[in-house]
């Protein structure tokens, strides 16, 4: 049976407002919810059509809240064509079809009085900015939201988050947002992997972490406190890559290598060389001043016990020293789409990876030894 046989022409008898850049999903869904209807039987009778695929026309959404068609074009830019769009001002606005983040809990309180969790049709989503990690108004951490946890911890104690946060939003003025996007995304790469090792690199994150949580507390591994506790480091690395003085440094030493002078060759036994020459014929990262100058900002900045080893292990290297190899390509090119470097949408693409190996790695580990 159709609920609702034509296009709207009455509104419903709850509406609530949309909040600013929520996503066009997010808001129907709350609509429904509000009004007690699935969220399919609403989007047909907004569209007029059964197909799930049937866009929502902002003039449909006037009719049925009531609210005028520019507020809901303003609040939510997906609504817009470009003739809208040329007459706001949306500069700094996320972009619709980017991020997704809740919205903080307490910027927006759903009808009923438990705040603590995320439920489906009752929260708000919001397209999102590579730093909007927080609510900088309320203080709690929003994060990437990919744990099954959906708690937004309190900051109020943990002013060195909210601080890199203010960092994070300088760092985008100074080298612009496409530089620090990519910054951050092998940022966070490279400090996720280094926590994974524990030990010298998870000092501050423990720290953190302890007040988070009281002893013996259960939590969420890359929940919302693990993924807080990890963002000033990952800031501070940022800092780092996102600086073409720092870059410049990281790299300088291994542009150009010229071939070893010595009478040595290639085919000849790796340990006899002298450690120059070796690492040319092995492809080792060189060792040089600019890059120590390097090291030493990122002990004092980022991970003081900052171990640097150039070689592989079993085939793995450092994540940093693959990042400097991976930068030192003459064309490394890029197969990922921008949104690619945001941190979410890595660790989903790094889980994918896991789940399904690669056929040639497959190839690769099965081969006979
Ligand atoms: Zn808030």
């Amino acid at each position: 049976m159709e609920v609702f046989p034509a296009r709207p022409r009455r509104r419903l008898p709850r509406v609530l407002p949309p909040i600013l850049d929520e996503t066009l999903d997010s808001y129907a869904s709350r609509l429904a919810h509000a009004n007690r209807l699935h969220n399919d039987d609403l989007h047909a009778h907004l569209t007029g059509s059964k197909n799930p695929a049937a866009p929502i026309q902002a003039r449909a959404l006037a009719t049925v809240t009531g609210y005028p068609l520019d507020s809901l074009h303003y609040a939510m830019l997906e609504l817009c064509g470009p003739t809208d769009l040329v007459a706001m001002s949306i500069t700094g606005r996320p972009i619709p079809g980017g991020l997704r983040r809740p919205a903080c809990y307490q910027c927006t309180p759903p009808a009923s009085p438990r705040t603590d969790e995320l439920r489906i049709g009752e929260h708000a989503w919001r397209w999102s900015r590579h730093e909007d990690l927080l609510c900088r108004r309320h203080q709690r951490w929003i994060g990437d939201a990919l744990s099954p946890d959906t708690a937004q911890p309190s900051l109020t104690k943990q002013p060195e988050i909210l601080a890199a946060n203010r960092r994070h939003r300088r760092l985008i003025k100074h080298h612009g947002r496409d530089q620090v996007r990519l910054a951050l995304g092998s940022a966070h790469l490279i400090c996720t992997e280094w926590h994974s090792r524990g030990g010298q690199f998870a000092r501050d994150y423990h720290r953190l972490m302890a007040t988070f949580h009281r002893h013996g507390d259960i939590y969420y591994r890359d929940g919302p406190t693990a993924e807080a506790s990890r963002y000033p480091q990952i800031i501070a690395l940022t800092r780092l890559l996102a600086s073409p003085t720092w870059r410049s440094r990281a790299l300088h030493d291994n542009l150009n290598v010229e071939p070893p002078t010595e009478p040595f060759s290639p085919l000849e036994d790796l340990d006899r060389m002298p450690e120059r020459a070796r690492r040319y014929y092995a492809g080792v990262l060189q060792d040089g001043p600019q890059l120590d100058i390097f090291l030493a900002e990122l002990r004092r900045t980022v991970a003081p016990r900052y171990r640097w080893d150039p070689y592989a292990y079993h085939r793995y290297y450092d994540p940093l020293v693959r990042w400097i190899k991976d930068e030192l390509k003459p064309d490394p090119g890029s197969p990922l789409p921008p949104e690619a470097y945001e941190p979410g949408w890595i660790r989903r693409l790094a889980s994918d990876l896991m789940r399904h190996p690669r056929p040639d790695r497959l190839i690769e580990s099965e081969a006979p030894r």
